[in-house]
């Protein structure tokens, strides 16, 4: 069977289950990112290709490939690989000011690049026009710049992709489930790179249960707001719902409910919901402000979190037992959707994505 930019269109493009992870992109002249999709500009004869290869909706086993590196971990079943779970934010309050919940992932990075365990990081920025993009960033400046939550999926991977990188550099990555179970394909592919890849040390997880399409919901936020000067987006826990979007002059409510005809269709087939295939997974701890729950998962996740625990960068707390139970619910609850819409189309996925 071949495995290059036809099956890619025929299997992921044409049935729209593409989350624009950004994996395939800067790879080759054929693939561009538009306004949120990936768009084919040519067709390719390969037989084999990269963009099929690191495609998180392509399937192909991802196991034994060597993932997370870890002497002790738990593999549950809602929730993947674990050593630790816990609730955590970012001491200083800057992080807090700006970020999404509690800060630990931009805390994190911040920690990385000053403690050199990675020179330099992937985040994704969110543009005036709302597009998120991947941004290469090196210090708590750029690291503040992305702080906060696009619902919208964009390329994130393509900044790594495209570079530039200088020599040894280490790079970490910050991405949602599919970003990271891109990530470790690029890392298993037997094809050649042409990636950097080799040089990524750390990858932190987003927690995700969906992801937006960016056209129609950009489209829907410019109808209710007019001006689209957004600073933060927050979606509220049950029973109320909401998507909050606090512009520089209003908050404006919009039930979930409204927004759910944006989900992508790819994210709908998605079987993970915490990252599984991250060194150190974050979400939000639903009903109590300004934490993140944070999911241990490999060595040097472990290493750099103790780290910066004890030099007083990030703060902990466990979590209490009703919001694990929780989490493992909405996990398996994601895991049972995406499984239903696979067999509704006729196609079973490998790997976790
Ligand atoms: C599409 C999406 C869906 C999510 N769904 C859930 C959910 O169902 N449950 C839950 O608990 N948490 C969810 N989260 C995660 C949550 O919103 C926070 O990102 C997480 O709790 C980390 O919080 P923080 O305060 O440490 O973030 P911050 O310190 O503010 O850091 C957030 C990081 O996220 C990155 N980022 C922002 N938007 C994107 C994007 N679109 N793609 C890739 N990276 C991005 C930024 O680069 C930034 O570095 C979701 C996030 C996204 C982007």
């Amino acid at each position: 069977m071949s495995r290059g930019l036809k099956e890619l269109e025929e299997k992921v493009f044409k049935k729209d289950l593409c989350t624009a992870c950004g994996a395939c992109l800067s790879l080759c002249p054929y693939l561009r990112s538009w306004k949120g999709r990936v768009v084919k500009l040519h067709d390719c004869g390969l037989e084999e290709g990269r963009c099929f290869a690191y495609c998180p909706k392509t399937g192909g086993d991802l196991a034994g490939t060597g993932e997370q590196e870890s002497t002790q971990r738990d593999e549950q079943l809602e929730l993947g690989p674990v050593r630790k779970i816990l609730m955590a934010r970012g001491r200083d309050p800057i992080w807090r000011e700006k970020a999404q919940s509690g800060g630990v992932v931009s805390a994190l990075i911040d920690f990385a690049l000053k403690k050199k365990v990675i020179d330099a990081a992937i985040l994704t920025l969110r543009e005036d026009d709302f597009l998120p993009k991947g941004r290469i960033v090196r210090n708590r400046e750029d690291i503040l710049n992305c702080a906060g939550s696009s619902y919208v999926s964009g390329p994130t991977l393509e900044a790594l992709n495209r570079g530039p990188w200088n020599g040894e550099e280490r790079i970490g990555v910050v991405g949602l489930p599919c970003q990271a179970i891109a990530l470790r394909k690029m890392r298993s592919s037997s094809l050649e790179k042409r990636t950097p890849i080799d040089k990524v040390g750390l990858i932190i997880g987003l927690f995700c249960t969906w992801a937006l399409e960016y056209e129609r919901f950009h489209a829907f936020l410019k109808e209710r707001l007019g001006q689209l000067n957004i600073q933060k987006l927050e979606i509220t826990p049950p029973p109320d719902r909401l998507l909050k979007v606090y512009t520089d002059r209003q908050l404006t409510m919009v039930p979930v409910d409204e927004i759910r005809p944006f989900i992508r269709k790819g994210c709908q087939v998605c079987l993970d919901m915490t990252a599984e295939l991250s060194d150190i997974s974050a979400g939000t701890v639903e009903g109590i402000e300004g934490w993140n729950t944070v999911i241990i998962r490999s060595d040097q996740g472990e290493a750099l979190f103790k780290e910066a625990e004890k030099e007083g960068m990030i703060e902990c707390q466990s979590l209490p037992e009703d919001h694990l139970n929780h989490l493992k619910e909405a996990s398996l609850l994601k895991r049972r959707r995406g499984m239903d819409v696979l067999q509704e189309i006729g196609r079973p996925e490998g790997g976790k994505g």
